[in-house]
């Protein structure tokens, strides 16, 4: 009986408008690291000719994926996503705890209020050890203010965490000029400092040079593009000393250990490749068509756009790939519901929260009130999002809001 009831729903025309949690896959993408996984069997550690051709490919992604970054290939570690490599930058801090606890003092993190739970979370594991840590709220526009990071330095800071563009409200920070701040610090205090950015949202959306950000490590993923699940990549500048915890293997200069998933880092690389060519027109189409949308959702009574003054504010600030509406007072999690039985499938913010509590964290951490945090929802686009997708999603929301708001049990009144 379930079996057949999901089966219903799959086949049911849906509008797909949560991008940002994961893309659709790519066929062309996924049917070639299909058989890449039949073809390069071989463990790219063995000698033989299965091994070194499987290795072949493996480095060739490397290389592809360094050119695009603009990064050097030896500066990518192959991870299992984003959510791994984000651990992985957090965790191999552990061991400097014992160094500090020599000097009776303690090693501090400062964190942005925007990031993600695999960041989040680590973060909090290591407060709970003993780090000191600061977290920089956003202001009422989304944008981190780099001063603000720079206050929250002291002479223990050993990791500066925040994000290139965020997931949920699709601000873009400001990473350069946070960057220079930190390294000013770093520079008079005598200590380094690492500057990790979460560029999940980013990559092979908006165009992005590691070099010239400045960042010390940043995370990816490729299912956010369309390409295989379970492949990822964790980038650590050159000179970059991190204690990292895994150990049982000689992959990835002993970084991450493991056999690698040869066919989905393969998939990474090509998808990775075929978008980077479109990122301009992919960003013109998407411009345009966000432009129309919020024209269209402020013409509708109630709904105000996160942040409420995000359409006066340059444009070039937001990723017009990511919106955050709120239609107080029905909760974002109930209009998620309603929007898919129309077969329109969007979320409340971050996938990794939808049924959790506290996912307003971040919304509530820029200044947004309870009520309209919570009912809060993230619409995201791709480059297959059509205009009538998003009128059909402004038509059913005109119906359903005032059904919602009239007999509604969450209604106080
Ligand atoms: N960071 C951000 C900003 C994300 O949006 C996501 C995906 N929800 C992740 C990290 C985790 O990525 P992955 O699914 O590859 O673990």
């Amino acid at each position: 009986m379930k079996k057949k009831f999901s089966f219903i729903l799959l086949v049911m025309k849906s509008i797909y408008l949560d991008w940002a949690a994961t893309a659709p896959p790519d066929p062309e993408i996924i049917h070639k690291s299909a058989q890449v996984a039949i073809d390069y069997y071989g463990n790219p550690s063995s000698l033989h000719r299965q091994g070194v051709s499987a290795l072949y490919l493996l480095e060739e992604a490397r290389v592809i994926l360094g050119q695009i970054m603009d990064c050097e290939k030896q500066e990518l570690i192959f991870t299992s996503g984003a959510t791994e490599a984000n651990n992985m930058i957090v965790n191999s801090l552990l061991k400097r705890m014992s160094a500090f606890s020599k000097t009776a003092q303690k090693p501090g993190i400062v964190i942005s209020g925007l990031e993600h739970a695999s960041l989040w979370k680590p973060v909090q594991f290591l407060k709970k050890l003993g780090f000191q840590i600061s977290v920089v709220n956003p202001q009422e526009n989304g944008i981190v203010k780099a001063e603000k990071i720079y206050n929250a330095l002291h002479k223990n800071t050993v990791l500066v965490i925040l994000m290139l563009l965020n997931n949920e409200i699709g601000a873009i920070q400001r990473i350069k000029q946070a960057v220079n701040l930190v390294r000013d610090f770093s520079e008079n205090n005598g200590r380094r400092i690492l500057f990790h950015t979460d560029a999940v949202q980013a990559l092979g959306k908006i165009p992005l040079s590691l070099k010239s950000l400045g960042v010390d490590s940043a995370c990816f993923s490729a299912h956010k593009l369309g390409g295989p699940r379970g492949a990822g990549a964790l980038y650590v500048k050159k000179d970059t000393i991190l204690d990292f915890l895994y150990k049982g293997g000689s992959q990835e200069a002993e970084r991450r250990p493991g056999t690698e998933n040869l066919a989905a880092i393969y998939g990474f690389a090509q998808v990775l490749k075929k978008i980077a060519e479109q990122i301009s027109s992919n960003l013109v189409q998407a411009n345009e068509l966000m432009d129309r949308f919020i024209k269209d959702l402020l013409k509708c009574p109630g709904i105000s756009l996160v942040p409420e003054n995000r359409y006066e504010q340059n444009q070039a600030q937001f990723s017009p790939f990511i919106l955050n509406i709120t239609i107080p007072p029905i909760p974002g999690e109930l209009l998620v519901r309603v929007l898919d039985d129309y077969g329109i499938c969007v979320s409340t913010g971050s996938a990794c929260y939808s049924i959790k509590k506290k996912r307003t964290r971040v919304l509530t951490g820029m200044g947004l009130s309870e009520e309209k945090a919570n009912s809060a929802i993230r619409i995201s686009i791709g480059p297959d999002t059509k205009e009538e997708d998003l009128e059909f999603f402004v038509s059913i929301l005109k119906r359903v809001i005032p059904q919602l708001k009239k007999g509604s049990a969450f209604n106080k009144s």
